[in-house]
């Protein structure tokens, strides 16, 4: 069906993007003999076998936009591919991350009803990252920002970050938080079975993230801060009420205005990125309620007909999946 004769517009929120540039300082990464859980799956990624998905990172085939046709998925929200720059020094990071948001400028302006974007940031240098979050949103046109969990093993709450938090509610623009191998302060644990990915290493240090953001209390300070999270919240909705329960034992924690679960509420949505399960989108629309779902796929390392035959066939209300599939993401995302 296309998108005029069918009743809602697909958009997905959570897709992948590779410039040949971060391709060679991921190599080089990968290269460097760095004891860092992230260059586990790189080389994963990297070998012969892996070819189709960096191929399809880089669109080299042009590949994207017949995937998107033929799944009917009208609108794609394309960020740098994980672990974006934040793996590089603060030196390569900076002119990196400008040149992916030039590229993927222009590939929204070639293709504007089809591509949007999230602009990569380099947390390492945060007075720098604010100048290029200004650019982002007043000059390049894209729709938010995207950070991968830890930068070096410091987090958002860090008084040091802070300034990335203000710009980013000065323009009113969401950050999406997407996964990582967990910092090297909690990585060797999960290396042991290769747990570092997505299996539970990925969620274990997005939700981490999150939790320190909320029990930090700097959603008093930044009250309309609007995080994403994919993942159906990376575990969180299913942890909300014991969050909760738990936060009142014990005083010795940040005091917060309010419960951790009305931040969550309130400043978060989530996405569906690679969670393709009936059982956890009705418990966070039980949880959560419509508006703070969106749909993403999480291409190219998740399939585009996985998500769209989930969604399209999950038991719940045509307003709900109006909500999840674009009404929500035209909203946060200024589409
Ligand atoms: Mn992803």
């Amino acid at each position: 069906m296309t998108p005029a004769t069918r009743p809602f517009r697909r958009i997905a929120t959570e897709e992948a993007f590779m410039i040949p540039e971060q391709l060679e300082a991921i190599k080089d990464f990968v290269a460097s003999g760095l004891d860092d859980p992230d260059i586990d799956m790189w080389k994963v990624l990297l070998s012969k076998e892996a070819e189709v998905r960096i191929s399809q990172l880089l669109d080299s085939r042009g590949d994207r936009l017949k995937k998107m046709d033929e799944y009917g998925v009208d609108v794609f929200i394309l960020s740098l591919t994980s672990p974006g720059v934040q793996m590089l020094a603060a030196d390569r990071a900076r002119p990196l991350a400008a040149l992916a948001n030039d590229r993927l400028a222009e590939m929204v302006r070639a293709h504007p009803t089809r591509y949007a974007g999230l602009a990569t940031i380099a947390p390492q240098d945060p007075a720098w990252s604010t100048t290029e979050m200004e650019r982002a949103i007043k000059s390049l046109g894209l729709n938010g920002f995207i950070i991968n969990s830890h930068t070096d093993g410091g987090y958002l709450d860090e008084e040091r970050f802070w300034p990335i938090l203000e710009a980013a509610e000065a323009l009113d623009a969401p950050i999406y938080i997407h996964p990582r191998a967990p910092s090297k302060a909690m990585a060797a644990p999960y290396r042991v079975y290769h747990l570092e990915n997505a299996l539970w290493g990925y969620q274990a240090e997005t939700g981490l993230h999150a939790i320190r953001m909320i029990s930090s209390g700097l959603f008093d300070r930044f009250p309309k801060l609007r995080i994403v999270l994919g993942h159906m919240g990376e575990g969180i909705p299913y942890w909300l009420w014991r969050i909760d329960y738990m936060h009142k034992q014990n005083p010795m924690r940040p005091q917060l205005k309010r419960l951790p679960s009305e931040y969550f509420k309130e400043n978060f949505y989530v996405t569906t990125s690679g969670m393709n399960w009936n059982p956890t989108l009705e418990f966070c629309l039980s949880v959560l309620g419509a508006d703070r779902i969106m749909f993403a796929i999480d291409y190219p390392y998740q399939r585009p007909a996985g998500a769209v035959s989930f969604m399209d066939s999950a038991p719940i209300s045509e307003a709900d999946r109006r909500k999840i599939y674009f009404e929500n993401a035209e909203r946060v995302f200024r589409l």
